[in-house]
C-alpha cells in the first residue's frame, strides 16, 4: 500500500526524522488558512497524488505570498496532473500539502528498500538528488552507493558513517546523517515498510539535513498489525478493479494488455502471462484466484475481468490441485450467465475433477473454446483476439 507525501511525513516525524512543517489542505480555503498558520515568508504548494515527478509537471510550486498560494491551489486542485509516472491521463489532484519553504543548499537522494538478493534492508544514497534516480543509475551509476543492514545487529554507527561518506558530509552534517540513518531504519522496520524514498534529502541554508520529499510503500501482508497505517489508505488512488478484487481476497493486478487471465496459483499466472507475450499479445491483468476459491469468488473474478473495456479475450487456465476444476467451471458459467460474454473465451482445465469441469462447460451452451494444454490455450486465445480485431 502506498500513502501520500503528507502522511509519510507524519510517520517520519513520529520517529524524530526532520521534515519541514506543513499542513494538508482539501480546498483552496484550507490551503489559504494553512498558509496563514505556517506564516511564510516562503511556502510550497504540493499536489498530493500517488506518483512522483510532480515538480517537473507543475505540481510543486514554491511561492512567496499568500495570494500566490491561493492562485496555485486553485490551479492545481481538482485538475488532473500528468507526470511521467501517471500515464497520459494523469491523476486528478484532490489533496494539497502546504509546506514552509526551505532554502536548499544541496539535494541528495536516499532510500531504503527490501533487497531480495541479500534478504536485508538496503540503503541507496546518491549526491545526485532531486532528479530521476533511474536516470542517475543509467548514466552515472558510480554516483550511487548501496549498502545493506544485517538484521541481527540493526543499524550501527558505521552504517551512519557510510551514509555521511557517500554524501560527502562532515562535521555537524555527518552527525545528522548518522542519526537520520538510524531513525529511518527504525521507522522502516517498525512499520513494515517495503520502500522509503527521500528525494530530495536536502542541506538547508542553516546547515540542517531535512527530508524535503517522502514516499513510503508498506508491505500489504503486514498491514493487519498496523491499524494506524491501514487507516491512511486512499482508495481514490487505486484501480477500481483492484479494490473490488481485494474485497474478494483475489490477488489481482491490472495491466495494460488485451487478454484477461484467470489462473490459480501465482507461478502458473506468471507463466500464463509469459506465454501470452510469447505468442505476441499482452495480458490485461495478473489474477491468482488462489487454491481455496469458491464458486462465488471465481464468479467475482470473472466479472472483474470482463468489466475491463480493454479486455478483448479471456484465458482461463486452471491446474486443479486443491482447487477443483468443477468449482472453477461453475463459477465461470454463473458469471457469464449474469454478465454475458462479449469476447472470446478459451478455457484450459487440468487436474482434480477435470472431466466434471469440462462437462459443465460443454453442457453450458456458452461459446467457449476448450484447450488441451497451456501452449494450445495461449495460441487459441491470441488467434481469437486477432481474428476479432
Ligand atoms: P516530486 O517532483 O514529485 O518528486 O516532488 P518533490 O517534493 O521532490 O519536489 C520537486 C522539487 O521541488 C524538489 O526537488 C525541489 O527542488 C523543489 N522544492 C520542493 N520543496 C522546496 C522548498 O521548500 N524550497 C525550494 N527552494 N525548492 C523546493
Ligand atoms: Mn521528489
Amino acid at each position: 500500500m502506498n500513502i501520500h507525501e503528507y502522511q509519510a511525513k507524519v510517520v517520519l516525524r513520529e520517529f524524530g526524522i526532520p521534515v519541514p512543517r506543513g499542513i494538508p489542505a482539501f480546498s483552496v480555503a484550507e490551503a489559504e488558512k494553512a498558509a496563514h498558520q505556517l506564516g511564510g515568508p516562503v511556502w510550497v504548494v504540493k499536489a498530493q497524488i500517488h506518483a512522483g515527478g510532480r515538480g517537473k509537471a507543475g505540481g510543486v510550486k514554491v511561492v512567496s505570498s499568500i495570494e500566490a498560494v491561493t492562485r496555485e491551489a486553485t490551479r492545481i486542485l481538482g485538475a488532473p496532473l500528468v507526470t511521467h509516472q501517471t500515464g497520459p491521463k494523469g491523476k486528478v489532484v484532490n489533496r494539497l500539502y502546504i509546506e514552509e519553504g526551505s532554502a536548499i543548499e544541496k539535494e541528495f537522494y536516499l532510500s531504503a528498500l527490501v533487497d531480495r538478493a541479500t534478504s536485508r534492508v538496503a540503503f541507496v544514497a546518491s549526491t545526485e538528488g532531486g532528479m530521476d534516480i533511474e536516470e542517475v543509475a543509467r548514466e552515472r551509476p558510480e554516483k550511487i552507493v548501496t549498502f545493506s543492514i544485517d538484521p541481527a545487529t540493526g543499524a550501527m554507527p558505521h552504517h551512519g558513517r557510510r551514509l555521511a561518506q557517500a554524501l560527502r558530509l562532515t562535521g555537524s552534517l555527518a552527525k545528522q546523517a548518522e542519526g537520520l540513518l538510524a531513525r529511518l531504519y527504525a521507522a522502516f522496520v517498525a512499520k513494515d515498510m517495503s520502500l522509503l524514498e527521500v528525494n530530495p534529502l536536502v542541506v538547508t541554508g542553516s546547515g540542517e539535513l531535512i527530508c524535503l520529499d517522502a514516499k513510503i510503500s508498506f508491505d500489504d501482508n503486514a498491514l493487519f498489525r498496523h491499524a494506524d497505517i491501514a487507516a491512511l489508505r486512499d482508495i481514490t488512488e487505486e484501480d477500481e478493479k483492484e479494490i473490488e478484487a481485494s474485497k474478494h481476497d483475489l490477488n489481482y493486478v491490472a495491466l495494460d494488455g488485451t487478454i484477461g487471465c484467470m489462473v490459480n496459483g501465482a507461478g502458473l499466472a506468471m507463466a500464463t502471462m509469459d506465454i501470452i507475450k510469447l505468442y505476441g499479445e499482452s495480458p490485461a491483468n495478473f489474477l491468482d484466484v488462489g487454491g481455496s476459491a469458491t464458486k462465488d469468488r471465481v464468479a467475482a473474478a470473472f466479472k472483474i475481468i470482463t468489466s475491463d473495456p480493454q479486455v478483448k479475450g479471456i484465458l482461463v487456465n486452471i491446474f486443479g490441485g486443491i482447487m477443483r476444476c468443477d468449482v472453477i467451471a461453475e463459477g465461470v458459467v454463473a458469471a457469464v450467465k449474469e454478465v454475458g460474454l462479449r469476447v472470446p473465451l478459451v478455457v484450459r482445465l487440468e487436474g482434480t475433477n477435470v472431466d466434471k469441469g469440462k462437462h459443465i462447460i460443454a453442457t453450458s451452451n456458452l461459446n467457449v473454446t476448450p484447450a488441451n494444454d497451456l501452449d494450445d490455450a495461449a495460441q487459441k486465445i491470441v488467434k481469437a483476439v486477432r481474428e476479432a480485431a
